[in-house]
Parts: C-alpha cells; structure tokens; sequence
C-alpha cells in the first residue's frame, strides 16, 4: 500500500491531538544542530583508526587506552564543551509539560505520561533539554526516555556491571590520565576504574575497583531495553520518527509494526529516504526547524 506521504500540517496536528500513545523515536539527525558528529565523522586523530577497534568488545579488550581515550573525547564533546540542546529537542521536551499536552496532545491515555521518547543517540542532550522543567515534571520525563545505544554519560564495570550515571551538569572525572590527551599508551591501572582515581582496595561503598567501560552499545551488542520497547509499540497510534532514515533499523521495523496496527507514521528528517512514502506524513529539513513549527510548540 503506497501513497504519498502528507506534509499537511493541520492534519498532522489533529491527528496528533486525537493520539493516545504517542512515541517518538530519534537519531542522528536529532542532535546534528548541536553540532555533535557522528562516529564516522569524528574529525582528527580518530580518523587513523578503524571504527570497530573503537566501538567493539574485541577493540577494548585489544586497547582498551586507545578506546577510553576516543569516549573521553566524545564525553567532553557532548557534555563539556559546547553542544546544548538544540531547539529540536526542546519541541520534544515541551510535549512533557502537562500544559502543552493539554494543547497539542489532549488524547494521551495517560495525561500526566508523556510521549516515550526512544533515543539512538549517547549524547543524554534529551536528558538536558528538560534542565528548565519543575523537578516533577523533569523526573517524570526522564523516565519516559529509553537510549537505546546507552549513553556517554555512563560507565559500567566490567567486574561488577555496577552503572554509574554522571550529571550533564557535573560530570564524575572519569581519570586523571585521560585528560592528558596526547594518544600515548595509558596503563590499565590508570584507565578509569570503578570506585574511581582513589579506590584503595576497599569495597565499602560496593566499589570493587574493576576496569570501567563506557556504558554505550558498540558493535554486536544488543541494544537496550528492546522487550520493553516491543511491549510499548504495541499500544503506539502515533509514531514520530525523527533524524533518522526510515529505511534503516530500527526505524523501519517500528514503522511497519506500528502501521500494522492502525497507528500512524509521521516522518521528520532532512531529507527523503526511501520507505517515506509508507508513513502518512512527511515533513522534510533540519529537524530544529520542522519540529517545532510543526507541533506548534
Ligand atoms: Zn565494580
């Protein structure tokens, strides 16, 4: 069954007002405003290595100093220096304000839940875009956020998997040595390690002094809370797809399973990509653009 899609904004409003269980999901494209490069775009030193030997199990075990050093660069990137939200991510932070749903979505199901927002971007940039709300309004936002690729604010253990999450606003050091940045081999005693640069062999506080590891998903692993993401399209009428292509996974098996059932697909990216013409709306440019002018917020 293929149409045009349509890029008619009222019918788009009013189909978003009459939708009980909306989710968005977003890519790449999402935080290219806030000038943040995709892996492959990464500029410099970077450019000599293979991506794989910075985004995979077999690359870290083989240099894990190389493989922190390329997460401590992207790290300051995103939270450090000067990516901010751009206003793409602030048109979808507002569909948490209870009184923009009141306005733009008054048919969600459950009116103090907004939208799920499921996220292939490690940048945590949605996280921050909700900086402004009310703390309760903040808490129950950032709950409806699933990243699925992990994100660059975290770090696991690889002894005892305990995940330790950094504020975007104060982030944990990570170790001493990697702010040194100059490539050059750091020992594994010195690669960050949970419990931190003063761990001194205590467990006290359930800090077992194993190799961190940056907590994103790389290369064979499985994304993250997929079961919970399989049970929440099932009830979606109404999945925005936006930054990303919607022929790629997973945009394109979201957007199949969603039209199965009825629901609606609306499409935001920068430009066309084939399987756009299976959503009913199609709203094509910078996503910091189109987003907010679109949903009216
Ligand atoms: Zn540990």
């Amino acid at each position: 069954m293929s149409s045009t899609p349509s890029s008619d904004v009222a019918a788009f409003r009013a189909a978003l007002a009459s939708s009980k269980n909306i989710i968005v999901l977003a890519g790449a494209g999402l935080s290219a405003g806030s000038g943040i490069k995709t892996f492959r775009g990464a500029g410099g030193f970077w450019h000599q290595h293979d991506i794989q030997a910075v985004a995979s199990t077999e690359g870290f075990n083989e240099h894990p100093s190389l493989v922190w050093q390329f997460y401590y660069e992207r790290r300051e990137e995103c939270v450090l220096l000067e990516a901010k939200p751009n206003r793409a991510h602030h048109a979808l932070a507002s569909l948490s304000d209870p009184l923009v749903i009141a306005r733009v979505a008054p048919s969600l199901e459950a009116v103090n839940s907004p939208p799920l927002l499921i996220t292939q971007n490690i940048d945590s940039l949605s996280q921050r875009a909700l900086g402004d709300f009310p703390e309760e309004v903040r808490k129950a936002a950032e709950e409806r956020i699933l990243e699925m690729h992990g994100s660059i604010l975290t770090t696991r253990c690889t002894s005892c998997q305990h995940i330790h999450r950094s504020s975007p606003s104060n982030p944990s050091p990570l170790a001493a040595a990697l702010a040194k940045r100059d490539g050059s081999d750091i020992p594994l005693a010195e690669l960050p390690r949970c419990g931190g640069d003063g761990w001194a062999g205590s467990n006290r506080y359930g800090r077992c002094g194993g190799l961190l590891r940056p907590n994103v998903i790389w290369f064979g692993e499985v994304p993250e809370h997929m079961g919970e993401i399989a049970r929440k399209l099932n009830w979606c009428d109404m999945l925005l797809v936006v930054g990303t292509s919607s022929l790629v996974h997973p945009a394109a098996g979201f957007a199949a399973n969603v039209k199965k059932r009825g629901g609606k697909v609306a499409v935001f990216n920068l430009e066309r990509s084939r399987g756009d013409e299976d959503a009913d709306f199609l709203f094509l440019g910078p996503c910091e653009e189109t987003l907010p002018q679109v949903l009216g917020v």
